[in-house]
């Protein structure tokens, strides 16, 4: 009997088969090519086999599976990874989008969210009742990574990440044992899932909180050309902490998209986009907004109002499946003036697509304290990232080195902490400098409690 990898027979596979309520699919299958793929192209790996589980049990299947061939186990909720914490060279992939789907009760105003349910369908069942959960701003994108890691989005200042309205989670821990993690069942575990979700488990349904919201979202975006840089940083800055709570502020550089009716004006040059979104009533919007024109003259200069669900999907195609990307992030208080100029000069050099985001924080984010969760850096004034994202993979260097140069450029201004779900690198230095000293040696504990073992290590690590 020839092995699929070494130790692992097709006699095995069949078995798990008749075990396991949902698929297997191995390297002979048909689709296994197609179901190999995670959002990031970059991550073009051949696991031995992936398990699509259609429950608790099925996952503790596949985890016992994964554990007795010893076969490296990566989880995969929406498959967007940053750092291609979902697919697996030679591993077992335990794939959950056999597990999607979302139910709401309007009176007690609760979402439940399976396992592998998308972003989009959390939307659209809330907004059904006129309820809404804050979360990330691509429909396609997993709940299940997104809430594990924290969860940032349009209304974070207005209601909080993800994780501060989560009620608890069911999860399959690497012992196969089914259990629920709240605030009061297992309250040091429900700790370090908000923010470290990934090392503990498969998380196989999520609870949130909801809020009445909607229908509309109004937005704006501001463009000037990037000379202005420090005149409308000054602008931006003394806004950011004085913005009302239902403003969401973004201040951006990057290159003009060659089809905006502004290219011309800026010359093809670095841009710089602030961009708002304002979740209260459409009355207020330009009163509250008008701080931003103590800035200099923008080149344009727009505001809508549309509804929630299609500014939440509005920018689904553009950040569709197969592009290659590379993202890492941070947190700041202020930025040094000598750091814009070189990030100007930084973003001329780049390619299409890329750029450099300060995001406000605080506001209800910010008023839950820093240790009431394993998410690290919500003290911060400001969370930062570079991306870039393009679509040859000879130019994958490339678009990495740019990004590293750009973060280079705002170390001095780094302050403690980073978003887990947007760091692209792995190791035991960066999960250090996610969670910081003083959380890991928390987690360190968790871990190894309830994965001593670590079978759940495709992910920013906690070492048991
Ligand atoms: C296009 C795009 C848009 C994004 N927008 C936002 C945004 O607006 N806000 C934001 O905060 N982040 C955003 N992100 C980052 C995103 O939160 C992370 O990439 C997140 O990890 C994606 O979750 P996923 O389930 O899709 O990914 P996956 O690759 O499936 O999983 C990511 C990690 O979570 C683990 N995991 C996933 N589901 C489960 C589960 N049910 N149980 C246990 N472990 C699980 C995986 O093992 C892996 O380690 C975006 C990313 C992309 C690519």
């Amino acid at each position: 009997m020839t092995d699929l990898i070494a130790g692992l027979t097709r006699d095995h596979v069949n078995r798990l088969r008749e075990l396991l309520a949902g698929e297997v699919i191995t390297p002979e299958n048909d689709g296994y090519d197609d179901a190999r793929r995670v959002w990031n192209a970059v991550y073009d790996r051949r696991p031995a086999l992936l398990v699509r589980p259609t429950g608790a049990e099925s996952a503790a299947t596949a985890i016992r599976f994964g554990r007795e061939h010893d076969l490296e186990i990566a989880v995969r909720g929406g498959g967007h990874s940053a750092a291609g914490h979902s697919t697996s060279d030679g591993g077992l992939v335990i794939d959950l989008s056999r597990m999607r789907g979302v139910t709401v009760d309007p009176e007690r105003r609760i979402a439940r969210a399976n396992g592998g349910a998308l972003l989009g369908e959390l939307d659209v069942a809330a907004q059904a009742h006129g309820l809404v959960c804050p979360i990330g701003v691509i429909g396609h994108t997993g709940v299940g990574g997104l809430t594990l890691g924290g969860g940032m989005g349009r209304l974070q200042r207005r209601f909080g990440l993800t994780i501060d309205n989560l009620r608890a989670v069911d999860l399959v821990t690497a012992g196969g044992r089914v259990i629920r993690a709240s605030a009061d069942e297992e309250p040091e575990l429900f700790w370090g899932i908000r923010g470290a979700g990934a090392n503990f488990g498969v998380v196989t349904s999520f609870e949130f909180d909801l809020h009445p919201f909607g229908p509309l979202l109004h937005r704006g975006v501001r463009i000037f050309t990037a000379t202005r840089v420090h005149e409308a940083w000054a602008a931006f800055r003394s806004f950011a902490d004085v913005a009302p709570e239902a403003l969401g502020l973004i201040f951006s550089i990057g290159l003009p998209d060659p089809g905006a009716e502004y290219f011309e004006a800026v010359g093809g040059q670095p841009i710089v986009v602030i961009s708002y979104n304002h979740s209260g009533d459409g009355a207020d919007v330009m009163r509250d907004v008008a701080p931003l024109g103590s800035g200099p003259e923008p080149v344009s200069s727009t505001d809508i109002s549309q509804p929630y669900l299609e500014a939440q999907t509005a920018n689904d195609l553009a950040m569709a499946w197969g592009q290659r990307s590379y993202i890492k992030g941070g947190y700041a208080d202020e930025f040094r003036p000598e750091a814009l100029d070189a990030l100007v000069e930084h973003v001329a050099g780049a390619l299409p697509g890329s750029s450099f985001a300060m995001t406000v924080q605080g506001g209800a984010m910010g008023r839950v304290a820093d240790d009431a969760t394993a998410f690290t850096g919500r003290d911060a004034r400001f969370e930062m990232s570079a991306d870039a994202g393009w679509e040859d993979p000879a130019l994958d260097e490339v678009g990495r080195d740019w990004v590293r140069r750009a973060m280079a450029i705002v170390e001095p201004d780094a302050v403690t902490g980073r978003y887990v779900n947007e760091i692209a690198e792995s190791g035991q230095e960066e999960s250090r400098a996610i969670y910081g000293d003083a959380k890991i040696r928390r987690l360190s504990a968790l871990k190894r409690e309830w994965d001593p073992d670590n079978v759940f290590r495709l992910n920013h690590n906690i070492a048991p």
